[in-house]
């Protein structure tokens, strides 16, 4: 195959790629869960030029629980946790796809970056008076009180509350379309990027979390992508999800998925983003974006599998 006319694939990757639902979340566990996806990845990149961005939800919260427990150490602020879980979780990517490419049989080395990423966001964005992101740990009603950060009532406690401001650009992103032209494999923009306000010519960084669906949008405009694809831990996207009548469409076009939306049937903080963000990409200039599992990323790409949000 020609490799100057290989397509740009960009996958974004949910929590739930590492960490299953009801599982402790241990490193093991981790490393098993991304042979899932890491095998279809290995084969696709022959095919394309592959970018991978990753959700970070469980990693940051633990490494948000471990700082609860230590009195002795200063705390870190939110963007040092979400830079720390771009390293931790690129090097898991990084190197079960190296095994995974191995096992295929791929003998010339295959060159992976993870890049640490920021990304930046308006001081004036809305999201910021109205912090609604839940992060890290439960807490009992009587420990509240001493916590320095806002939080707010869920199932169980109270849970810490940032906010979730939209990506405005992400700083890298020449860096990124060049090291994709040199055929590397570019793992970025994890837990949504590093979130930043510009100040001059300086960035600082912000208490907020940016979602990596939307970012995972921005991102794939900015550098070029053809197919974006969200694995995520259900097959596809629903009408009424969870309700007897629920079912799951195989397309749908922009015009329909807007509509859908507005009716309630994609909730934020969950399916909501990836249809804004798919639909986002197939306005401005994508070819092919697609919902779907984990297990089912290959399927999806070749059209079996997935839900397709389609141009009008
Ligand atoms: P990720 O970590 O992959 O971003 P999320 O939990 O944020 O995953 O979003 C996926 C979840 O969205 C699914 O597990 C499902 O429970 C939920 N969901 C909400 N509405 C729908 C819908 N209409 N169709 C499919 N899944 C939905
Ligand atoms: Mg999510």
């Amino acid at each position: 195959m020609d490799r100057r006319r290989k397509e740009t694939l960009l996958i974004a990757l949910g929590g739930n790629a590492l960490v299953r639902k009801g599982q402790l979340g241990t490193i093991e566990e981790q490393f098993e869960n991304l042979r899932v996806p890491m095998a279809q990845i290995a084969r696709l990149s022959r095919e394309f030029k592959v970018v991978i961005t990753h959700g970070n939800g469980p990693q940051v919260g633990n490494l948000l629980l471990q700082q609860e427990g230590c009195k002795e150490i200063p705390h870190l602020p939110l963007e040092i946790l979400v830079a720390q879980t771009q390293g931790q979780i690129g090097y898991m990517i990084e190197s079960t796809l190296d095994s995974a490419l191995m096992e295929l049989g791929v003998l010339t080395r295959q060159h992976f970056v993870t890049l640490i990423s920021y990304v930046v966001v308006n001081e004036k964005d809305p999201a910021f008076l109205h912090p609604t992101k839940p992060i890290g740990p439960t807490f009992r009603e009587t420990q509240v009180k001493d916590l320095l950060y806002p939080t707010r009532r869920v199932p169980g406690g109270y849970r810490r509350v940032v906010a979730s401001p939209k990506p405005v650009t992400v700083v890298e992103k020449r860096e990124i379309r060049k090291l994709i032209d040199m055929d590397f494999i570019v793992i970025c923009c994890g837990g949504g990027g590093i979130p930043v306000i510009r100040e001059g010519r300086a960035f600082h960084g912000v208490d907020a979390v940016i979602d990596k669906d939307m970012v995972s949008a921005k991102l794939a405009e900015e550098v070029g992508v053809d197919v974006f694809l969200i694995a995520t831990d259900v097959e596809g996207v629903a009408l009424n999800y969870g309700k007897p009548e629920q079912k799951f469409l195989r397309s749908m076009t922009v015009t329909d998925a807007q509509r859908y939306l507005d009716e309630g049937h994609f909730p934020p903080g969950s399916m909501g983003p990836k249809i804004e963000a798919t639909m986002q990409f197939i306005r401005t200039r994508g070819k092919l974006a697609v919902i779907t599992s984990v297990e089912a990323i290959a399927a999806a790409i070749e059209g079996k599998a997935g839900t397709e949000i389609v141009r009008d």
